[in-house]
């Protein structure tokens, strides 16, 4: 029988789940338990998307069973034991009071308010512990402070050059590979009308029986959650995710580069890597990817667009966002810079529009938990922000509906970078474009009954609606940021006839979104 003397309790969250985190430094096999457990409150405090549910959960148990088997002691609660109380805090008191431990060790919590309760907890019961750096990231919080400290601006760009000198990636002494930081003009191609090419299928994993199990306790406990599982087959162990990296580099990278923003009708994937909640959980860590990928361009494999343009989304982007968090956290949560008020639209949920654009990011949200980048940003995002929707209820939809979602990576993308509450801390202006954008980057609108071009006749994309409607509205705000000037100045044409008009269709479509009628 194990032995339930405990000398350190070493905390494991569900995006924890690595033996090279820090807490487990040090770790003595015999004498400390690691802890982990869960929980209902993390899929019923917003209701979440089952895969994301799953996909946590999954890979909990996956990490368990490998604790196991390298002889580590593991006191795990399933979500479905009796003792349950469903509550994280009140399960990590539950096994300090069994397992009285002299020491708690855990890493920094990726979030911030369960930081502040986990330290609340830990005092509150006078119980002596270790909060440890956490080493899973390339950039610390304090590093991310030192670099805002007295700069006006914090571009991720100057950050990401930085990044790339110290950590010697993509650079030849102190100059960039191939004389150029970014080739971020060359990653926005769009596919001809013929569509993409065969399409490479890679990082699609049947369900073993640990995650089968987990689907049915999923399908059973929260059959009202959104989203369905019928195609769950995501990486959930390291060695998953390590065979999806590799095969991204051979059957996508070559790819990424050019259609990095491209849509494509029924096309979820194109040639994106699937690997951003294998990230997140840590099953894999950041340097690896960004090395295998440099690797891939040493040997020939990848182009120096795509190379560079996959590691700036995580050596620049991924880092950048983090940092900027916890710069900002709690406040950025407050914050409504363009004064949104309108509800988040149903639509949003169901995917039930005669928006085509729409109908397929939401649709195939709700259909896999994922959207990349693009869709989010310029689709469901653009349609918030020109429609100026709550910034709680939008944060909230994007925590809700993807399998990647984490706070500090979720809260800056979808409050800073899409809805600009920030007023301009992260992005330089707000990412907005009429449904022109749209018709370039993808073939939605040649099958949707709106005309992208047309603002405020009959037929008019609500998007192009909504764009100038929006910058009517916010023409005295925008004024001062000079990266508006131009499209300020399209606006300065429009005559008064032409504004009244506009205004009156996207009330139009304001009401029909009411009424589930848009
Ligand atoms: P790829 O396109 O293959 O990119 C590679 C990796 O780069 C990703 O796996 C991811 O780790 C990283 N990356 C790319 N863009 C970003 C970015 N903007 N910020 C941080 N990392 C990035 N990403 C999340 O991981 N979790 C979220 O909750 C999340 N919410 C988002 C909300 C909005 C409104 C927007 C606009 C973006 C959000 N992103 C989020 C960023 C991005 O959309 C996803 O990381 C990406 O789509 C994941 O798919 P992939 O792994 O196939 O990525
Ligand atoms: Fe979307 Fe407008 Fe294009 Fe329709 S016409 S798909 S609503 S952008």
């Amino acid at each position: 029988m194990m032995a339930t003397t405990c000398r350190n309790l070493i905390v494991v969250l569900g995006d924890q789940l690595n033996t090279k985190l820090a807490m487990f430094d040090g770790v003595d096999k015999q004498k400390d338990f690691i802890w982990m457990a869960e929980v209902t409150e993390e899929s019923t405090k917003i209701p979440v998307h089952k895969v994301r549910s799953v996909y946590f959960l999954s890979a909990m148990r996956h990490f368990k069973e490998h604790l196991e088997s390298e002889g580590y002691r593991v006191h795990y609660t399933k979500l479905d034991d009796k003792d349950n109380e469903q509550c994280f805090s009140k399960e990590l008191e539950r096994a300090l009071k069994k397992l009285e431990p002299e020491k708690v060790i855990l890493i920094e919590p990726g979030e911030w308010q369960i930081k502040q309760d986990l330290i609340k907890l830990l005092d509150h019961y006078g119980q002596p512990y270790e909060m440890r750096k956490d080493n899973g990231f390339l950039c610390s919080i304090e590093e991310f402070a030192d670099y805002a400290k007295g700069r006006k601006q914090l571009r991720m760009e100057f950050f990401y050059r930085e990044m790339r000198k110290r950590y010697q990636v993509l650079m030849k002494e102190d100059e960039p590979e191939a004389g150029q930081w970014n080739f971020d003009k060359s990653n926005r191609g769009s596919f001809d009308k013929s569509g993409p090419e065969k399409l490479p299928v890679f990082g699609r994993y049947e369900p073993d029986s640990v995650t089968r199990e987990v689907i049915e306790l999923i399908e059973q406990t929260f059959p009202d959650n959104p989203g369905s599982l019928g195609h769950f087959d995501w990486p959930v162990t390291y060695a998953q995710a390590r065979k999806t990296l590799d095969q991204f580099i051979e059957a996508g990278l070559p790819d990424f580069g050019t259609y990095q923003d491209a849509m494509w009708t029924n096309e979820a994937f194109l040639y994106h890597s699937r690997l951003s909640a294998a990230l997140n959980v840590r099953l894999i860590g950041p340097l690896e990817v960004i090395q295998a990928v440099e690797e891939a361009y040493k040997q020939g494999k990848a182009s120096i667009e795509a190379t560079e343009g996959y590691i700036r989304q995580i050596l620049g982007w991924r880092e950048y966002i983090r940092g900027m968090y916890w710069l900002f956290m709690p406040e950025w949560k407050a914050w409504n810079a363009l004064e949104a008020k309108e509800p988040l639209p149903e639509l949003y949920w169901t995917g039930d529009t005669k928006m085509h654009c729409l109908s397929q990011c939401v649709g195939q949200t709700l259909e896999y938990g994922y959207a990349h980048h693009i869709q989010r940003l310029m689709v469901t995002g653009l349609f918030s922000l020109l429609l100026g929707v709550k910034p709680q209820e939008i944060h909230e939809w994007y925590l809700a509906v993807y399998l990647d979602a984490v706070e500090w990576v979720e809260l800056p993308n979808t409050l800073g970078m899409s809805q600009f509450v920030d007023g301009g801390k992260l992005a330089s202006k707000p990412y907005v474009a009429t449904g022109n954008y749209i018709k370039k980057m993808s073939n939605y609108c040649s099958k949707c009954e709106f005309d992208p071009k047309e603002s405020k006749k009959e037929g008019a994309c609500p998007f192009t609606t909504f764009y100038w409607d929006f910058l009517l509205r916010h023409e005295e705000t925008l004024k001062p940021n000079n990266r508006m000037r131009l499209q300020l100045r399209n606006l300065e044409r429009l005559n008064t006839g032409d504004r009244a008009a506009i205004s009156r269709k996207a009330n139009e479509y304001r009401e029909a979104l009411q009424k589930g009628a848009l």
